[in-house]
């Protein structure tokens, strides 16, 4: 375990935002999942009077489900960087494992990486500089 540059207060503070982002996102996702279940209802309930109605509602429940994956997701990277705090891995960076900025974590308490090779994995994955 490497010698953490985090102070406990510091660590303590970030792990309560993780543990409020990571109850706010469940109660979103289980909303979320309320939503689509009477959703669904509605769909099996209602008459889908064309085909162009029904291509709406499936492109609609598409990008719900996406949505529903995304917040799983957060909650999962809230999950993760909670278990980090608790083995000291919190704070660095997955790739060079250097630093992560504490401003950086601050304003992202779910960053797994530091701002250089973030830049990085986004440039490798859209072919182009983030814009920031
Ligand atoms: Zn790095």
């Amino acid at each position: 375990m490497k010698a953490g540059y985090l102070s406990k207060t510091q660590l303590q503070g970030l792990k309560r935002e993780l543990e409020t982002l990571q109850q706010q996102l469940l109660k979103d996702l289980e909303a979320e999942q309320g939503d689509q279940k009477i959703e669904l209802s509605l769909v099996d309930c209602s008459e889908v009077h064309d085909r162009g109605e029904e291509a709406v509602t499936v492109g609609q429940q598409f990008s719900h489900l996406s949505h529903i994956n995304r917040l799983a997701e957060e909650v999962r990277e809230c999950q993760h960087a909670l278990q980090r705090i608790e083995s000291g891995d919190y704070g660095w960076c997955d790739s060079c494992d250097d630093e992560i900025e504490l401003n950086r974590l601050m304003a992202n308490p779910v960053a797994v990486l530091c701002v250089s090779c973030q830049t990085r994995e986004e440039f490798a994955r859209h072919g182009q500089a983030a814009s920031f």
